[in-house]
């Protein structure tokens, strides 16, 4: 585990829209190596797939309004979030929800930003897949063989400000194992296991900037390689937040 890793913000991608190829606009900017690590924010992703709705085109359920009126929403986006979610773990004073993948968060990760006027831009609805698919195309161009990390800016508990998580991910596993390593001290370690994706995606976010910047995509160049599993997310025996938030909300 050692050498500089390099972190490199993909410059002077367009706007993109449905239908664009965005392995393809990254690798034409910027040569990609092998080993590297791609980072693409979720946001582009589902725009060039078309994960985007006009809130025009939206009817809202009566749960919708009531809950538009509750944390003062447009009950047109409320609408996408419920429709986004698999599950509402609490209503108010923000919806938070589950995704069929897995992922927990705000309003669903339901954007409104970096899209025009009265659109929505959903989370991509299988991103492990939308990984895989990328990392898959990257190769088909270059003949390269990196990782992929779809990332999208996420709130937290306990700690204000948001950062970025790894939605999904291929070429690598989300998490690196330490049990059973010993320490400095010969303790075998029993608990910890890091979040590797997420971390990268944290930093990638860092780069990628949140508001007008423009850089959609950052490359980690010369990481390490880990191992460990993919388990990112808690099953829902296993997750206390979510069952203690579930029993004060349902
Ligand atoms: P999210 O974190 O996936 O929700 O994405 P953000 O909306 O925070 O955008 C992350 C970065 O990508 C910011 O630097 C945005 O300015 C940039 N960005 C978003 N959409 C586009 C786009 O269509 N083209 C380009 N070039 N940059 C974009
Ligand atoms: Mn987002
Ligand atoms: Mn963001």
């Amino acid at each position: 585990m050692t050498g500089s890793i390099q972190v490199i913000g993909v410059q002077g991608l367009p706007l993109i829209h449905a239908g664009d190829d965005v392995a393809a606009l990254v690798c034409e900017r910027l040569p990609v190596n092998d080993g590297d690590i791609l980072c693409i924010a979720s946001t582009i992703y589902s725009k060039s797939k078309g994960y985007t709705k006009s809130l025009a085109a939206i009817t809202p359920t009566e749960r919708a309004v009531r809950l538009g009126k509750l944390n003062g929403e447009d009950p047109r986006f409320v609408q996408a979030v419920l429709d986004a979610s698999t599950d509402i773990i609490m209503e108010h004073p923000f919806i938070l929800s589950e995704l069929s993948f897995g992922h927990i968060g705000v309003r669903a990760g339901v954007d409104q930003s970096n899209i025009e006027d009265g659109m929505v831009i959903f989370l991509p609805p299988e991103p492990m897949k939308a990984a895989d698919d990328v990392r898959k195309r990257i190769k088909e161009i270059s003949g390269k063989d990196v990782g992929v990390i779809i990332t999208d800016t996420c709130g937290r508990s306990f700690r204000r400000g948001q950062t970025g998580n790894a939605i999904g991910w291929s070429g690598m596993t989300a998490i690196r194992d330490f049990r059973g390593d010993t320490d400095l001290f010969g303790h075998v370690l029993k608990i910890t296991e890091e979040a590797v994706v997420d971390e990268i995606a944290g930093f990638s976010n860092f780069v990628m900037g949140e508001s007008n910047n423009g850089v959609p995509a950052v490359v980690f160049r010369n990481c390490p390689s880990w191992t460990g599993h993919d388990n990112l997310y808690f099953s829902g025996e296993e997750d206390i937040t979510r069952r203690v938030l579930k029993k004060e909300w349902s």
